[in-house]
């Protein structure tokens, strides 16, 4: 070893300036790294939170009862979550013993709890007296108590600002019991007149998109809400559910729009649906068969059919029915004319829109006994059936649209007949005699 060590200063002795200060400088280099290298790896030395998290990561996926991930959340909320643990325990730790917490992305009971010590098995306990506890939701508080032994005693989870859950040990478990604070259902009317879009005129009348929405959907099959012209005028009747000054949710009781000078109502019964004044039902229904007799099919509704000539996939959109010319073609349901023209494959044909999302097409008519813009009634005459446009035979092409979608006619669910009878209908006219005069322009 010692001669080793005597050769290699001889040698560096020998060796030009140059090479001497190069070589001895990586020898420094050399020693600092092999000080510093242990140092590094040193398992000692490692930061504290490589060591928790891999811990406290498996802690979570071995809970019995870990629960999907809540929903993302603002970027704020986000934060709370990544504070140091020890900031997190000076703020949910009240002087009077009770712990808060709010329910923050990524949280589930078992998480939240078990980084606050409390035991694996009142964990599971809990989430086995309520199934629920399993949807935790951002913002949601939760806070509890522990007992003189350091053991949880109480919790209470703060659902909404209706409803209070509260978990109190008992025997082997914990007991739940709920609480249900009622808001106050608040009648109020809001009325405006039309200015540009009715959306935004009754949103600006003190409506939420919600309720508007309501309205819309109620009103569907008596008018169409683009066609309302300025100066036209809306007064609607909402029941609201405020708790603690804030609106909880709402219900459409009534509505009244006058447009062109008609008065057009839609109340609500007690099953929840719409009518008008008289109790008649709003969405009339529709007839499967725009023919009063049913006739042979033809052709099927198919969207994928091919044509054997092209090769090409070209849908069926409608269902054929074969008939002789001079049928009386029908209305299926109450609507507006949209289209009665002549044109090119389709030959003489009819589409009428009904209520928001229904459309009904008629092709290959030999007349048409109605003009665009004109109301129908269900079960009217529209046409007579004919073999006009590329037709190959006196059949009628029939179709049914829901929301741009064509749909299988015969199979489509379509709106049902209805209508109020006997002590349905005595209550709801009475419903009516109380809210149409709320009902009021002025
Ligand atoms: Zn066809």
């Amino acid at each position: 070893m010692q001669q080793i060590a005597r050769s290699v200063a001889r040698t560096f002795n020998n060796l030009p300036r140059p090479h001497r200060v190069m070589l001895g400088s990586l020898t420094v280099l050399t020693l600092a790294v092999a000080v510093w290298r242990p140092y590094v790896y040193h398992p000692n030395s490692v930061p504290l939170v490589k060591v928790i998290e891999p811990e406290k990561l498996e802690s979570r996926s071995l809970l019995p009862e870990a629960s999907e991930p809540i929903d993302q959340t603002t970027p704020e909320e986000d934060e709370s979550l990544n504070l140091p643990q020890d900031e997190l325990d000076d703020k949910t730790t009240g002087a009077d013993g009770i712990h808060e917490y709010v329910v923050s992305t990524g949280d589930t009971l078992s998480s939240v709890l078990n980084q606050y010590g409390i035991d694996m098995s009142d964990i599971s306990l809990l989430a086995q007296s309520d199934k629920e506890l399993r949807n935790l939701k951002i913002g949601q508080q939760i806070s509890w108590t522990l007992n003189a032994d350091g053991e949880l005693q109480q919790m209470v989870w703060e659902m909404s600002r209706r409803e209070t859950r509260t978990y109190d040990r008992s025997g082997n478990g914990f007991k739940m019991s709920s609480e249900t604070q009622q808001g106050d259902w608040v009648n109020s009317v809001l009325k405006g007149t039309v200015g540009g879009s009715f959306v935004a005129s009754a949103r600006s009348a003190g409506l939420t998109s919600n309720e508007v929405s309501s309205v819309i959907k109620a009103m569907q099959w008596q008018m169409d809400f683009r066609k309302l012209k300025k100066g036209d005028e809306f007064s609607v009747l909402m029941s609201r559910e405020m708790l603690n000054g804030k609106r909880e949710q709402s219900q459409l009781v009534g509505v009244r729009i006058r447009s062109g000078g008609k008065d057009y109502y839609a109340i609500r019964a007690e099953d929840g649906k719409f009518y008008d004044k008289s109790g008649s039902g709003l969405a009339k229904g529709f007839m499967r068969f725009p023919t009063v007799k049913q006739f042979r099919i033809s052709s099927n509704f198919n969207p994928r059919r091919v044509n054997p000539v092209t090769g090409r996939v070209a849908p069926h959109k409608g269902v054929d029915f074969a008939m002789p010319q001079g049928t009386p073609v029908l209305a299926v349901g109450d609507g507006e004319v949209v289209t009665a023209t002549r044109s090119g494959a389709a030959g003489y044909y009819i589409a009428i829109r009904h209520g928001r999302s229904y459309t009904t097409r008629y092709m290959h008519l030999k007349k048409l006994l109605v003009k665009p813009g004109q109301k129908v009634k269900r079960g009217e005459r529209i046409a007579l059936s004919g073999n006009t446009g590329r037709s190959t035979g006196p059949h009628l092409h029939y179709e049914v649209w829901i929301n741009q979608q064509a749909v299988n006619p015969l199979t489509a669910r379509l709106p049902r007949s209805e209508g109020l009878m006997g002590d349905d209908r005595r209550s709801y006219l009475a419903q009516v005699k109380e809210v149409v005069p709320q009902l009021r322009f002025d």
